[in-house]
């Protein structure tokens, strides 16, 4: 079922996407060569519970075990944070985190470079973070679900990569993922109406290689078959009445 949000929701969920903001931003402060994932996910648990009402949203999700989610180069999505994890300088970092506040979610995603990282790794980040913005730019009312996925194909297919498609974004409100599927492929047109007052994660998963993943034998780190590189970038945003571009509300502003 898809809900629609009353304004006050959406304040509430903006207020959300600004702790989740400032939680990738401090991730982004601290993510240097000889640092754990489990020290990144213990920084960004404190950070979000030092907020009156917050709470991470992944933490007992399906039983995930952290705040965060981190994956590693080869590793698409919902790698588990571990001490045996440790950041080496040219590593691609993803980092997914939601936060609830006040009954509600937000949701977003990052993917950082550790020091510096080859130029093919700095062109994926690139071409991942655009597509965000062209699916971003789509999300307007009276476009279609179709219409998101469609424009982060185009960039994505249009620098060689390929996009995952057994993971999409989603509707999400007072549940973390509600209706609407959004997934990073579609056609003009298709899919559902887009309507004001509607929230939904936009999440581009770009491998170098190609599309195909599986998950790890920890049942939950999901990588690409081909072992490509893989970057991924997250935002929730709202519908808006005058057909405009959406606001983005995991922003810090
Ligand atoms: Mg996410
Ligand atoms: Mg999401």
């Amino acid at each position: 079922m898809i809900t629609i949000k009353s304004p006050r929701e959406i304040e509430t969920m903006a207020a959300a996407g600004r702790i989740v903001a400032a939680t990738l931003a401090l991730v982004a402060r601290h993510v240097r060569p000889g640092l754990s994932t489990e020290e990144l996910d213990r920084l960004a648990e404190q950070f979000i519970r030092s907020h009156p009402g917050a709470r991470p949203s992944f933490k007992g999700l399906y039983d995930f075990p952290a705040t965060l989610c981190t994956s590693i180069n080869q590793e698409v999505v919902h790698g588990i944070p571990s001490s045996k994890r440790v950041l080496k300088a040219g590593d691609l970092l993803s980092v997914d985190v939601g936060v609830w506040l006040d009954g509600l979610h937000a949701d977003s995603a990052a993917t950082f470079p550790v020091d510096a990282v080859s130029a093919d790794a700095e062109r994926l980040l690139a071409t991942t973070r655009t597509a965000l913005a062209a699916g971003v730019a789509q999300a307007r009312a009276g476009n279609h679900v179709g219409d998101i996925g469609h424009a982060v194909q185009q960039v994505a297919e249009g620098a060689g990569y390929s996009v995952v498609r057994e993971l999409v974004g989603h509707g999400i409100g007072a549940s973390f993922h509600e209706d609407p599927q959004v997934p990073n492929y579609g056609k003009p047109r298709r899919g559902p109406r887009l309507v004001p007052g509607m929230t939904i994660a936009i999440e581009p998963m770009v491998n170098v290689g190609g599309a195909d993943i599986r998950t790890l034998d920890d049942r939950w780190t999901v990588v690409t078959q081909d072992g490509s590189l893989s970057a991924h970038f997250e935002h929730t945003v709202a519908i808006l009445e005058n057909g405009g571009p959406p606001r983005v509300l995991t922003t810090a502003d």
